[in-house]
């Protein structure tokens, strides 16, 4: 395969000068038409409109828009348009779904964004063992609906639809990590095409075994590699057996206290929780205004027990003792599957619900994770922070893993306040440094906290991401200017 990809490419290389200046800006005729020999003339772009969609995510991050937008339609084709951009020095920018957070897909340097979604199969199921493999225009949604028959379901749930390749890309994790893990712990394999065209499977081609002791953990350096490294063009994923019932339920609690001591009590009395949320107060009014809830407006956890009827009696009964120990009211049990899906629905949908507090306002979203018993604590600094500096913002947050969200909305015609936005997202990141946690939980680094990450790994840290960065992609054209 690796000779048949050169003979198919070597014709192209023997052109020179496809790039009119370097790497940033418009790029030749002659480079735009040896695209089209890759991936066919309808599958590039080079229109504005279609550059600035491909310019920026769900970030307040200014658009920076691609140069040409390309739709490979196959895994030999990405590896043809890696091997031209690399030949020539154009930049590559990943693009998944765009539903990021930190500007990951801005083309600061301009170059060609591949955009993946045309590769949108499901290769493989393999029931008994629990994986499947994926082309990377499939969201997890998607991947779901495929396996409602199957008894199989892929839990990790980022509050968007986003393709399960930049999920991957992004280490990205959701409501249900507590129990099922992030996308690093459910990551087996992936098929990533690196910067010159070669084409990498981390765990070896084919594989999808659970544990391995054999060499470096190569799938583990490219989940979160924020497009840096290559092009993931599938992942095999791990599977978990659907959940024979399931309940869902949400209470109110006097205090943050209140509402974090009981979480970590739960997860002491070792319930196996599925997905425990919070919710403040002002996202809570937020989701009974936009999603139609009726829940009272206080600290409130959301949470979702998994298992058999049997054991969820228990698992019920425990956490009801718990939070009711710590001074939760207002107990509300979600037995049907509609009522359950409407609940998570609004917990997916607080982002929009808070943002519809202020019409005409832009999001921004900042996401830290912090040791759990330290949670508290930052939660009532990050409260007491928006306050002090004039700006409209909710928390909320996956609690059983300490992580939470900051939702902030922001006038875009004022830069003052973004100012003031940014300055709060670097003080809750240093916050949670400072408490031993990341500046990141899920979001990833993108362009918005690289200096953030510099003070998180150290010197040392940020010198060996460079190194291992450098002998991949000795141009730095993987994605230029994001992470490091
Ligand atoms: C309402 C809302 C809620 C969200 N909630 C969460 C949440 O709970 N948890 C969470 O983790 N995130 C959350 N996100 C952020 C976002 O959905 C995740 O970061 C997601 O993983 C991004 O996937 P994507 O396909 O949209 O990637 P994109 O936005 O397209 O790209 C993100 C980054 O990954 C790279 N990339 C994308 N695809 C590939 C690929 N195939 N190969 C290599 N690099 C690639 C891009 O270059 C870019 O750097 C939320 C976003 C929104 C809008």
């Amino acid at each position: 395969m690796a000779s048949l990809l050169r003979a198919a490419t070597w014709g192209l290389f023997l052109w020179r000068g496809y790039c009119s200046r370097g790497t940033k800006g418009e790029l030749s005729k002659g480079f735009v038409e040896a695209l089209k020999a890759v991936v066919g003339s309808p599958h590039v772009s080079t229109a504005a409109v279609v550059r600035e969609h491909h310019g920026h995510d769900e970030s307040v991050h200014r658009c920076q828009p691609p140069d040409a937008v390309v739709w490979p339609q196959n895994v030999e084709q990405v590896s043809r348009l890696a091997a031209l951009c690399y030949s020539q020095g154009v930049p590559i920018i990943p693009f998944g779904t765009g539903t990021g957070l930190e500007g990951g897909v801005c083309a600061v340097q301009g170059g060609v964004c591949v955009n993946l979604t045309h590769m949108d199969r499901i290769l493989e199921l393999n029931p008994e063992d629990f994986s499947v493999v994926v082309e990377p225009g499939v969201t997890r949604k998607a991947l779901n609906t495929h396996l409602r028959d199957s008894g199989l379901w892929f839990p990790v749930d980022p509050g968007a639809d986003a393709s399960l390749c930049g999920m991957a890309a992004t280490g990205a994790s959701g409501t249900n990590a507590v129990r099922y893990g992030t996308m690093r712990d459910n990551v087996l394999n992936l098929e990533v095409v690196l910067p010159d065209g070669r084409l990498l499977h981390t765990a070896g081609p084919g594989r999808h075994f659970r544990k391995s002791a054999a060499g470096y953990n190569l799938t583990g350096l490219f989940v979160g590699s924020e497009g840096t490294l290559g092009l993931i063009t599938a992942t095999t994923l791990r599977l978990h057996p659907a959940p024979e019932a399931t309940v869902a339920a949400t209470c109110a609690f006097p205090s943050v206290q209140a509402a974090v001591d009981s979480t970590v009590h739960i997860l002491q009395a070792a319930v196996p929780v599925a997905r425990i949320e919070f919710l403040d107060e002002i996202t809570i009014d937020a989701c009974n205004r936009y999603s139609k809830l009726n829940c009272s407006v206080a600290p409130t956890l959301f949470l979702e027990f998994h298992g058999s009827e049997k054991a969820l009696e228990e698992q019920l009964q425990r956490a009801e003792e718990i939070t009711q120990h710590h001074g939760a009211s207002h107990f509300s049990w979600a037995k049907d599957a509609e009522e359950r899906s409407r609940l998570w629905q609004a917990r997916h949908n607080a982002w929009y619900a808070v943002l519809a507090l202020r019409p005409g306002c832009k999001g921004y979203s900042t996401d830290v994770c912090v040791p759990i018993s330290r949670l508290p604590e930052i939660l009532v600094q990050a409260k007491e922070d928006l306050n002090a500096s004039g700006l409209t913002g909710a928390t909320a947050g996956h609690v059983g893993d300490g992580n939470f969200h900051c939702m902030l909305s922001v006038d875009p015609e004022d830069p003052e306040e973004l100012r003031r936005v940014k300055a709060f997202a670097e003080r809750l990141s240093r916050r949670a440094l400072a408490l031993h946690g990341t500046c990141t939980g899920e979001h990833g680094i993108g362009l918005g906290k690289r200096q953030l990450l510099q003070e998180e790994v150290g010197a040392v840290g940020v010198q060996t991401m460079r190194q291992l960065k450098a002998m991949l992609d000795p141009q730095g054209l993987m994605n230029p200017g994001k992470v490091l």
